[in-house]
Formats: C-alpha cells, sequence, structure tokens
C-alpha cells in the first residue's frame, strides 16, 4: 500500500534506535494551518521531494461547502476540502484538527468551546479515512487556549497544539501539551532561519513552528522556494529529523 510504504520510509529516522544512539537529536515539525489549497498541495509535493511527510492543520466547517463557512482569513484564498486531505492523508501526510471555525476559544464559555472541539473531532471523524480522535493533536486557533480546556483536553484527544516557545524538550510517553510559534504578517522565512539555528546551536530540542501559506497566501508566508532548500539542508543535518507534530509524540505512546 502507498501509504503504508511512504510512513514506513518518512518514520524511519526518528525511530528509538537512531535517536538514542545519537549525541543529540534535534527534531524540526512545521505545521501549516487553515488549509489553504494551492499552498497545502505544492507543500505536500515540496516535502514528497525530500521523502518527507508534512503537517496539515485543518479547520473543520472550512472543508465543507454546505457549512456556510465564512472567516476573513479565508477570505482571499480558495480553502481545500476532505477529498484533498483524504489524498493528502493517503500520501503520507499528517491531517490534524484545527477547531470547527476558526474561533477565539479561549473567550467563550467553557462548556461552548468544548462543544465546538467535539464537534470538530467528530466530523473529523466522519470525513477523514483512518482518523482517530485519540491519535491526533489538537492545535488551538490563534494557539490560544486556556488552562481548563488544556486539563480537559486529554480526554478526547493525544495532545494539543498552543501558543509559547517554539523549541521545546524532545517528546516523550507523557507530552501533552506542545508549544509553538510563528511569525507575521510578512514573510515568515527569516524568523524560522533563526529558530533553527537556535535549535541546531542548543541540546537536543523539538522545533515547533507554525507556518499557514506558501508566497501570496495566508499569515506570515513562506515562499516555495525558501521552503524546498531549507528541506534541502535540513535532510542533511544528521542530528535533525523533520517530522509531523503527531508522529512525533505517537512514537513515544505505548
Ligand atoms: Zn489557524
Amino acid at each position: 500500500m502507498k501509504r503504508k510504504e511512504f510512513i514506513t520510509t518518512a518514520a524511519s529516522p526518528i525511530d528509538a534506535a537512531g535517536a538514542e544512539s545519537a549525541d543529540r537529536v534535534h527534531i524540526v515539525s512545521l505545521g501549516f494551518d487553515d488549509g489553504f489549497r494551492k499552498s497545502c498541495e505544492k507543500v505536500a509535493e515540496i516535502h514528497e521531494r525530500f521523502g518527507l511527510s508534512a503537517c496539515f492543520n485543518i479547520v473543520a466547517s472550512a472543508s465543507d461547502p454546505d457549512t456556510g463557512f465564512s472567516d476573513p482569513y479565508a477570505s482571499k484564498h480558495p480553502i481545500g476540502g476532505w477529498e484533498l486531505w483524504n489524498e493528502l492523508a493517503d500520501r503520507g501526510h499528517e491531517i490534524m484538527p484545527h477547531g470547527w471555525r476558526h474561533a477565539h476559544l479561549g473567550e467563550m464559555p467553557l462548556a461552548e468551546a468544548r462543544g465546538l472541539i467535539i464537534r470538530c473531532l467528530d466530523r473529523f471523524s466522519e470525513r477523514l479515512r483512518g482518523f482517530e480522535p485519540q491519535k491526533s493533536v489538537f492545535s488551538f486557533p490563534y494557539n490560544q487556549s486556556t488552562p481548563e480546556l488544556e486539563a480537559w483536553l486529554p480526554e478526547v484527544v493525544m495532545g494539543f497544539r498552543t501558543g509559547g516557545g517554539g523549541i521545546n524538550p524532545l517528546p516523550t510517553a507523557d507530552t501533552l501539551k506542545i508549544t509553538t510559534e510563528g511569525y507575521g504578517p510578512d514573510d515568515c522565512g527569516e524568523h524560522l532561519e533563526r529558530r533553527l539555528d537556535e535549535l541546531l546551536a542548543g541540546p537536543s530540542g523539538w522545533l515547533v513552528y507554525t507556518m499557514h501559506g506558501l508566497d501570496d497566501e495566508g499569515w506570515g508566508p513562506i515562499r516555495a522556494d525558501h521552503l524546498e532548500s531549507l528541506l534541502s539542508r535540513l535532510v542533511k543535518e544528521p542530528t535533525v529529523r523533520v517530522v509531523p507534530m503527531g508522529r512525533a509524540i505517537i512514537k513515544n505512546k505505548g
């Protein structure tokens, strides 16, 4: 099966044996949020040139034409749909939940916020083949969480991503909370390069960096040719493993 072969190839560099035998390990997880169709297709292609899997964090209602979704962030560029997300997942890429809609979950009553997250996970289960909430990482819209939501989320998902520094400790079996950062509204490429330099200069660590689109799409885009040159350098770095966020932690879960 194509999916299985791809995952095996992409996942092999992070095998525990490799991680333990190296002096240092630097995991790099680059997430592309909000599902801009053109960018997602190209991000996937670029990753595939290097045998890598990309990570896409998707707004559930934006992926269905019948939900009447509207949001300022999505007004300029088309958003992909479940057909594309299933195809990309079949090609070995990671498709993770990023909300029912792009809401400030920390600014509404807890029950309402929980309801939106459950609705998102339910739609993912219905529409994305093989999706299991308990193996997913929920990425908060705007990377905005609350202590109450963070305390509840482990009941329904494997982990969650929220705002904070981009450099995390290496994932373990106990990893639930992942922090991330990004840069915008202009090109994020130089900011990402600086974070990568910091990661590679330090001890073992895990950079979880949030982006949106390529070239002219989304907040804080990165140039397509910059992403390609960056990945071509990273795959040659002996301590680096480029792995989607969820796959980085599921390796350590029982
Ligand atoms: Zn977003």
